[in-house]
């Protein structure tokens, strides 16, 4: 065999497919994983027969590599790239590529671009969507760094893609982090996703008293509207409709209430606090995570704070699709992909990462976790404003969110009144609300600021700063 045309390290569960997905598209591969057992067991099951080779130390992979070397490193995010990067670039030459495809802080991958292009390499930091099945068959792909570096793996990325009906589900995003950035983004969207629709399965099971295949036959019709039709609607019908083998009973309703999160959703936030970007929506879906993992302080708290009495309301008959609670839905996901694509505006200014918005849409309409039919309105929207400041103020999800406020309210209120948490419903509610509003109470706040630290305020009616004793 001559030199492979593809490069990947780490046989976890997304470069073993990642790599049997390059293969399958033409690249001759070599892998290397840092336990070698990993690798054996992968030659002899899924990789066998296939144009792979493994190489047993990082001084035989990069050899079997044709230049420029094409390298895919699919670790664990922090330092084991860092170590990856220090172990292997001894090896490497002048104009040999690097690419992260893991979950990495967008920070570290700023640095990694700075330090990697100092020494003529390239380094690309690419954000991968779709989960296993997603990196076999064909992901969304979120590349940015090193320009040169793109597009010398441009063919073979976009071969790799998911494809949707204008092309693949790939392209460079911008310089630096800009990739992992968007990554960042993509998956605070789908927390809040998620969240939703927990909710929404909440409210049926509690309110309307809906079993799992009832459920599921909603979020079926859900899954026909241009407004919903999406992946995690799929997958929540199939999670709503599945049973448990052992019982026989809804087996969503064995699982355990409490649920982690990872650093995608966390620095989402924490990067929209640090822009001064409001992304409540997204907030909301993070914080229930974190308050859902509090399981015992929950259970001892039930006690103390009782519900209060049972309140009924209507959320819509399944035979119209539970039409309040499926535009409440629709309301909070627009909103979601709303709040991401402002937080990539204000990051897109920061860092000079010159996103193009309309292509985003593009890439994450196929391959990725937040696929939605919705997509296309969103790549329509930036298409047509490319600084559109919020997606709520383009005319066509305007109308859509007028269309579903009403359903909001009553979903948003039913649920205060019936003591039933929804974190994201009522975020957005409140997010819409502020939103619109041509005067908040800050000037209250501005007040009390200046009244205990002389602060200082500005005036409605006439230009300058003011400032009054206001405790004399
Ligand atoms: P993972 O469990 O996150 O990582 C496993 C791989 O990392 C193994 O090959 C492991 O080698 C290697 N590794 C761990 N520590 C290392 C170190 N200090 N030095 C060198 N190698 C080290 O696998 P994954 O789920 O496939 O994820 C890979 C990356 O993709 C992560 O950043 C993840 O966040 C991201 N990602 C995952 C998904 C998903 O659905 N799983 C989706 C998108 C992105 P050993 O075999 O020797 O332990």
């Amino acid at each position: 065999m001559g030199k492979a045309h593809f490069g990947l390290i780490g046989l976890g569960v997304m470069g073993e497919n990642l790599v049997l997905n390059a293969e399958r598209n033409g690249y001759s591969s070599v892998v290397y994983n840092r336990t070698y057992a990993k690798t054996e067991e992968f030659l002899a099951g899924r990789g066998a027969g296939k144009d792979i080779v493994g190489a047993a130390t990082l001084q035989d992979f990069v050899g079997a590599l044709e230049r420029p070397r094409r390298i895919l490193m699919m670790v664990k995010a922090g330092q084991p790239v860092d170590d990856t990067i220090d172990a292997i670039s001894p090896f490497l030459e002048e104009g040999d590529l690097l690419i992260d495809g893991g979950n990495s802080l967008y920070a570290d991958t700023d640095r990694r671009v700075a330090e990697l292009e100092r020494k003529s390499f390239g380094y690309i930091g690419m954000g991968v969507s779709g989960g296993a099945k997603g990196a076999l068959e064909g992901p969304s792909m979120m590349p940015g760094g090193t320009k040169a570096a793109y597009d010398a793996i441009e063919p073979l990325v976009r071969k790799m893609a998911a494809q949707v009906s204008d092309g693949p589900c790939v392209t460079y995003i911008g310089p630096g982090g800009a990739g992992h950035f968007v990554k960042t983004v993509h998956n605070g969207i789908e927390y809040a996703i998620e969240q939703i629709l927990a909710e929404a399965y909440d409210l049926m099971k509690r309110i309307a008293g809906m079993n799992g295949d009832q459920m599921a036959d909603v979020l079926a019709g859900w899954n026909e509207t241009e407004e919903l039709a999406s992946f995690l609607v799929e997958i929540t019908e199939v999670c709503l409709r599945t049973k448990d083998p052992e019982t026989g009973a809804d087996l969503v309703e064995a699982i355990v209430d409490a649920a982690g999160q990872k650093g995608t959703g966390l620095w989402t936030v924490v990067s929209a606090l640090e822009m001064g970007v409001p992304v409540p929506t997204i907030y909301a879906a993070l914080n229930a995570r974190v308050l859902s993992s509090l399981r015992p302080e929950r259970l001892a708290a039930g006690a103390l704070l009782p519900a209060p009495p049972a309140h009924s309301f209507s959320l819509g008959e399944p035979a119209d699709g539970m039409a309040p609670l499926r535009d409440a839905c629709i309301a909070a996901c627009i909103v979601s992909y709303g709040q991401g694509m402002a937080l990539l505006q204000e990051a897109s200014k920061l860092h000079d990462y010159n996103l193009n918005f309309s292509a985003i849409g593009q890439i994450w309409k196929g391959g990725c976790i937040i696929r939605a039919r919705l997509l296309q309105r969103i790549q329509n929207a930036y298409s047509a404003n490319p600084t559109l400041a919020n997606l709520v103020l383009d005319p066509w999800f305007a109308e859509q969110i007028n269309r579903r406020l009403p359903g909001l309210r009553q979903v948003v209120a039913g649920a205060a009144l019936a003591g039933i948490p929804v974190p994201c419903l009522s975020s957005t509610l409140d997010y819409i609300d502020s939103y619109r509003s041509g005067r908040l109470p800050q000037n209250l706040v501005q007040a009390m600021r200046d009244c205990f630290g002389s602060h200082t305020y500005e005036r409605t009616d006439k230009s300058g700063s003011f400032h009054t004793e206001w405790l004399d």
